[in-house]
């Protein structure tokens, strides 16, 4: 059969077309991290009311520890701090919003467990945390998570530190909200008797209202502190874990927890050993 010209043309077009939306739709997967990194831009999780963490400024711009981390290592990836976006990432939404492509890596005081994993890869450790209580600066009888029995205490849904009251101190009557300035609220309104998740979370809520709350001080599990990222993207989690070590090679690591966790009376400590496994 002899094929004009520009019938030719057009065959080679649709081809064209078809190639392009293939590729575009590559069987339903969004771009990975990496591909978005080349284009120059990430979006990445954080926390949006965690301050000395995780803190959206009024101006829209955003501060904290876990911020600096997000943008150190979106710096290695070869993106610039103004060309990422920031996405709050509610604890209960992190697996979800990481397996939908809804953000190419979550930095949100984010624990490293086995439950976890079967969904999300995780960099890191980049801190290391441990869950502990937040009190009225007046209350006297919480003293730890044995002294919970009868209390209201409160924490976040999806969250370690809730799972962790739930089945290991049943006698406390927990209340789950989605964030942690909830539970503040509602314990300075005097609706809840103690906040419970990571030290370091409720030390920046200690130090944003002094004189009104005060941490118990003895923390209760070891809470690891990875990059979650899209689970099976080893190249992205090698990059990503080189990051963190490079971070922590140039005193940027420590130099970032000074600044953001000034007035909590923390200390840098030891820097993790990075889990390359
Ligand atoms: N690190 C704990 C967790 O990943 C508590 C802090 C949080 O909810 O972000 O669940």
């Amino acid at each position: 059969m002899k094929i004009n010209r520009s019938l030719r043309v057009e065959i080679a077009a649709v081809a064209l077309v078809l190639a392009t939306a293939l590729t575009a739709c590559g069987g339903g997967d969004n771009p990975s991290a990496l591909d978005n990194a080349k284009e120059g831009k990430l979006t990445v999780g954080i926390k949006f009311d965690q301050p000395g963490l995780g803190l959206r400024n009024t101006d829209g711009s955003y501060r904290g520890f876990d911020v600096e981390v997000a943008k150190y290592v979106a710096g290695k990836l070869g993106v610039k701090p103004d060309a990422i976006t920031f996405k709050e990432t509610p604890s209960a939404q992190r697996e979800t919003m990481i397996e939908n492509g809804q953000v190419d890596f979550i930095v949100a005081t984010y624990s490293i467990n086995d439950k976890r994993k079967e969904k999300v890869d995780f960099a890191g450790p980049y801190y290391v945390a441990g869950q502990d209580l937040l009190v009225r600066a007046d209350n006297t009888d919480i003293t730890g998570p044995d002294s919970l029995a009868g209390k209201k205490v409160c924490s976040v849904k999806g969250s370690t530190p809730a799972q962790n009251i739930e089945k290991n101190y049943p006698q406390a009557q927990l209340q789950t909200y989605d964030t942690y300035s909830l539970c503040i609220e509602a314990m300075r309104g005097g609706a809840i008797d103690a906040v419970t998740t990571d030290n370091v979370i409720l030390a920046g809520y200690a130090a944003q209202s002094p004189g009104t709350f005060k941490l118990v001080n003895k923390t209760f599990t070891t809470e690891k502190y990875g990059i979650g990222l899209k689970k099976g993207d080893s190249e992205l989690r090698g990059k990503v874990n080189d990051a963190i070590q490079a971070m922590i090679e140039d005193g940027s690591w420590r130099a970032a927890q000074e600044k953001n966790f000034a007035g909590t009376g923390f200390a840098v400590p030891a820097p993790p050993t990075i889990e390359r496994n």
